[in-house]
């Protein structure tokens, strides 16, 4: 413990990012030691030079990138794609040209001049609505540090040189410091810095390294020696144990490799009721990098690529090349089971880069999703001929967002259909027999779902924005949480309306909204008749493991009760007395539990 820190906490909380125990010996390394950057005017003959200092740090910082690619050990391999992004964040030209130019125009040092434009790109960002991509400035920042420490020509943290067997804990570290780690000596990590949704944590994921980020005060409180005990399933790091500590840490370790042995053994296995009903179970993912969890955690493909990322994430738009690379991979990935693709399904207030978007003052009700896309056909255009290119490699559904009737699915149908033409003009390939399916989320489209039906291949529910629209809830209004309810009984209705619709017409009705991803609904879904969902890839064992202990029959009685009552509190009640035994028995954490709660108020 360090000393002259005042009273230091026993046991530190943060972010579980990849699960598991160890028990071992701290190594603490300095990776905060760029903090302070000096700012100092240039004499104007020095300008280029410093111009010229910083396009060498640059380039040291894409040698060192390439080679960490290179090297990367074989459990992360398929991860280099996160060092191409690193790559990428170097070309970015608000990073480069925009500090060339201030060192040029304000005549200042590179370290300074980096730093400002780092401050403008946190600025960006920090504008952004979606968590995950908010949280993308981490990757800017790994770069822009990278880039700071060529700058003073200083070694990165020597993370490659550990001889012993123990558990890193840094202020912050980069998915490519991560990358370096030899997992033969390290057995876990810690930090002050980071998120549940960084690089540096799917990497310790892909590592399988227990490892804890977000604890504020690790670096403060842990020295080089201490003893630790990091439990990255729980979120727990304690530093210099008790013999007590010890065994409490011990049995967890064991309870979790049982628990970890049974989700390996099952997760793969197909999820098959009680009484013998298949029930499909895919992955939602916004990010390609996200293919690889979802086949360890033995999704049956994809249900829902939401694709918004690849437009939130450059400035203008992207590429035909770019977004059919994407989607091919992910195709090729998930091969021989499909991906459903969903088409663009931006509001106008997310992206002002998007062409049509527009400052609205309802944008949940303004231009958004299928709506915006009708409206600007060569954006449309070019997501389309990716998508249906991607179709040649694999087994590629659409979705279309959004739709609330009958004409705006004959638009877009008959797009793609023009679409498919150019297509064969230009002798390119796709799959003439791709699946079209819609979301069905505005409240139109359940009343319309019986004719929408005879048009599509399938339905896609998505309850959160269905909840959303139907009982007139801003999903992000926190004034009117409290009346978000996925159990209100107009929502169950809605659902059963569909499920009916789609039965009629032979077409499959699976549900993706976060209402598929929590266990107290799983019966609930069943009973309504849903055979497919789509689901958060880390819930997928968990749910079809729940599905196994199910049966359809019980789930409809279930339901014929649930149908009765008249309130979502009455409806959630009902479901906690009927679904938390089973939950109970499979051992399901508490953290599986909190997607769809209904305020008790
Ligand atoms: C939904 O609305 O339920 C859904 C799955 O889509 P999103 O959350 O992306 O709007
Ligand atoms: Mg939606």
């Amino acid at each position: 413990m360090k000393s002259g820190e005042g009273s230091a906490p026993r046991i530190l909380k943060g972010i579980p990012v990849s699960s598991g125990v160890v028990i071992g010996k701290a190594h603490v390394v300095e990776t905060s030691q760029l903090k302070i950057v000096y700012q100092y005017l240039l004499d104007e003959k020095h300008v280029e030079m410093e111009v010229e200092r910083f396009m060498d740090a640059l380039h040291t910082t894409g040698e060192q990138l390439k080679k960490l690619k290179d090297s990367m050990p074989e459990p992360i391999k398929s991860h280099g794609f996160i060092i191409d992004t690193h790559l990428m964040i170097l070309q970015d030209s608000m990073l480069r040209e925009g500090t060339v130019e201030k060192i040029r125009k304000e005549q200042i040092n590179a370290e300074w001049a980096l730093k400002k434009s780092l401050r403008e790109i946190r600025r960006l960002f920090e504008e952004i609505d979606d968590p995950y991509i908010r949280g993308r400035i981490d990757d800017v920042e790994d770069v822009a540090d990278r880039i700071m420490r060529n700058l003073a020509g200083q070694e990165a943290p020597p993370l490659g040189d550990i001889t012993q067997r123990v558990i890193v804990v840094a202020h912050k570290l980069s998915p490519a410091d991560t990358s370096e780690m030899d997992v033969t000596k390290v057995m876990g990590f810690i930090t002050d810095m980071g998120g549940r949704t960084s690089h540096t944590a799917i990497m310790a994921q892909a590592l399988k390294i227990p490892a804890v980020v977000g604890l504020e005060t690790a670096t403060q409180f842990v020295e080089d020696g201490d003893l630790l005990i990091v439990d990255g399933t729980a979120g727990e790091v304690v530093i210099n144990p008790d013999d007590s500590d010890i065994i409490r840490f011990q049995e967890r370790q064991v309870l979790y490799q049982e628990k970890e042995s049974l989700i390996a053994k099952s997760s793969q296995a197909p999820a098959i009721t009680k009484d013998g009903y298949r029930i499909t179970v895919r992955a939602n993912i916004e990010f390609l990098e996200e293919v690889g969890t979802v086949k360890e955690y033995g999704g049956e493909g994809i249900g829902l690529y939401r694709t918004e990322f690849l437009y939130l994430k450059s400035r203008g738009l992207p590429s035909e090349e770019e977004l059919f690379l994407d989607y091919k991979e992910a195709v090729e990935q998930v091969a021989p089971d499909p991906v459903a693709i969903r088409t663009l399904d931006l509001g106008g207030e997310k992206l002002t880069s998007v062409p049509g978007s527009l400052n609205e003052a309802n944008p949940a009700l303004g231009l958004r999703g299928i709506r915006l896309c009708l409206k600007e056909r060569d954006m449309f255009r070019t997501q389309l001929r990716a998508i249906l290119r991607a179709s040649a490699f694999g087994k590629v559904r659409i979705i279309f967002p959004m739709i609330s009737g009958v004409q705006e699915l004959m638009d877009a149908k008959a797009f793609l259909k023009s679409i498919m033409g150019e297509l064969d003009e230009e002798g390119l390939g796709y799959d003439p027999y791709l699946e079209v399916g819609i979301m069905i989320e505005v409240p139109s489209a359940v009343t319309m779902a019986e004719v929408l039906a005879e048009h599509v291949d399938f339905f896609s529910i998505g309850t959160n924005d269905l909840i959303q629209y139907a009982l007139a809830i801003d999903r992000v209004n926190e004034h009117v949480a409290y009346m978000y309810q996925p159990f209100h009984p107009a929502i169950l209705r809605m659902i059963r309306t569909v499920v009916e619709a789609g039965d009629q017409c032979g077409g499959r009705v699976s549900l993706c909204g976060e209402m598929a991803s929590d266990p107290l609904c799983t019966g609930l879904l069943l009973g309504l008749g849903i055979t497919e969902l789509s689901i958060n890839a880390r819930t997928i064992p968990v749910i079809k493991e729940l599905i196994r202990s199910i049966s359809i029959e019980e789930a409809r009685k279930d339901l014929h009760e649930v149908m009765k009552l008249p309130t979502a509190r009455q409806v959630r009640e009902y479901l906690l007395e009927r679904m938390n035994p089973i939950i109970e028995k499979l051992g399901i954490n508490e953290s599986f539990l909190n997607t769809t709660q209904v305020p008790m108020g």
